[in-house]
């Protein structure tokens, strides 16, 4: 349709729903769809998260609340810096609680991105990055992340990329599609060359920081004082509680900007849905024996997954450090990670998202995702080595 406002048009999609949709048709048309397409744990919710907010609407929090968030729900996000992070405080006031994390993405966007403007994002990265950024006329700048590098990226590489026109800089670890744990080597190297742009901001979305396995370590960008006034966190209930349908993130703001983004929340989401909130003070405060059993899990999985693919012709899989997919490279003559995706889908009924969709570098890869059972990780491999044997 013509005539709306021509950034719009600009707008791209996330591949994963649509492969979503396409798995439902095929499951309602009666096909046995394995779904490795969607980034949601397969586990319910834990039980106490659900009983907190239950309670909350028997106890009559029906109304809004404060557009930033509940200040109880604040003190807990900070507390769990407090408590995981010798280093990190976090003012409960420069907490903006969010309907999903991915508010915070756009409405970080809002405020950086313009024509003229560039964005520096991971490639392959996460698709609402580019998306955004796109639907703003800002210029999406990749930054590779090469699986020779373990799916991180080269600091000097990235500080190469800014240029006096750089506004954002967007971070991913460990990453979405691929896994990726940047090492505190990088980061080091990084901050240092980012004190010569005091003006570059960072978005840095820790949204799998939980989500790490072996002996890799999750850094945080508010670990160092050199950049805290160019740092926004990104981070959330989604995956470490499997809250995905709850709607509930958070940003974690530099005081300078703090009031944009809450006059954003206010003008578009008003507040967060209370039973949420209450849910996620549950979450935090609540045990934590729920997450610690699901990363167990999805340790073994991976371990599973990666030892499975390897053994398939043509197909190499790095062991990721986080997150909870895979990112294989997958070479068939005459197929492009599009039509590898595609043929899976619609002829093994496995569901998985080509690598292209998340940026040129992630051509000839697909992604995988894990939260599925050993049972439905075994038969899916076994079903792609009989598509690249075929
Ligand atoms: N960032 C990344 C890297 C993600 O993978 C996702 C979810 N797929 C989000 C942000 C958004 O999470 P939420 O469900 O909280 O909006």
């Amino acid at each position: 349709m013509d005539g709306l406002n021509k950034s719009i048009y600009e707008i791209g999609s996330d591949t994963a729903f649509s492969i979503l949709a396409r798995s439902n048709d095929l499951i309602s048309q009666g096909k046995n769809v394995i779904n490795l397409g969607i980034g949601q744990p397969d586990f319910p919710t834990p039980p106490n998260i659900i009983e907190a907010a239950s309670k909350s609407l028997k106890d009559g929090y029906h109304g809004y609340t404060s557009s930033s968030g509940i200040i109880e729900l604040r003190e807990a996000v900070s507390n769990f810096y407090a408590s995981n992070y010798s280093d990190i405080r976090v003012d409960p006031n420069q907490i903006l609680i969010t309907p999903g994390a991915k508010a915070v993405i756009f409405y970080t966007l809002l405020m950086f991105g313009q024509p003229g403007s560039e964005v520096i994002i991971p490639d392959p990265g996460f698709i609402a990055y580019k998306s955004m950024v796109d639907y703003t006329g800002a210029k999406a700048v990749s930054l590779p992340h090469r699986m020779e590098n373990d799916f991180s990226f080269d600091a000097d590489e990235l500080l190469s990329l800014i240029t006096p026109r750089t506004k954002l800089i967007i971070f991913n670890s460990p990453g979405n599609p691929t896994g990726g744990v940047v090492p505190e080597v990088e980061f080091k190297k990084l901050v240092a060359g980012l004190a010569k742009h005091p003006n570059v901001f960072i978005l840095s979305d820790e949204i799998y920081d939980r989500m790490i396995f072996g002996n890799k370590k999750h850094i945080s960008l508010l670990s160092y004082p050199e950049i805290r006034e160019q740092v926004i966190l990104l981070n959330g209930w989604s995956k470490t509680y499997s809250m995905t349908g709850w709607r509930l993130g958070y940003g974690i703001y530099p005081k300078s900007i703090y009031p944009y983004a809450e006059k954003l929340a206010i003008n578009c989401h008003s507040c967060v849905n209370v039973v949420s909130q209450f849910a996620g003070i549950e979450a935090l405060n609540g045990t934590q024996r729920y997450v610690k059993k699901m990363i167990q899990e999805f340790q073994k999985r991976k371990d599973f997954v990666v030892k499975k693919l390897n053994e398939i012709n043509n197909i190499e899989c790095v062991d990721p450090g986080g997150a909870f997919y895979v990112f294989p490279r997958v070479r068939k003559d005459g197929f492009s990670s599009k039509d590898i995706s595609k043929h899976l889908l619609e002829n093994y009924y496995i569901a998985t998202v080509p690598g292209s969709s998340f940026g040129s570098h992630g051509e000839g890869f697909i992604r995988i995702s894990y939260a599925s059972s050993i049972k439905n990780l075994d038969r899916a491999c076994n079903l792609l080595a009989k598509f690249m044997s075929d």
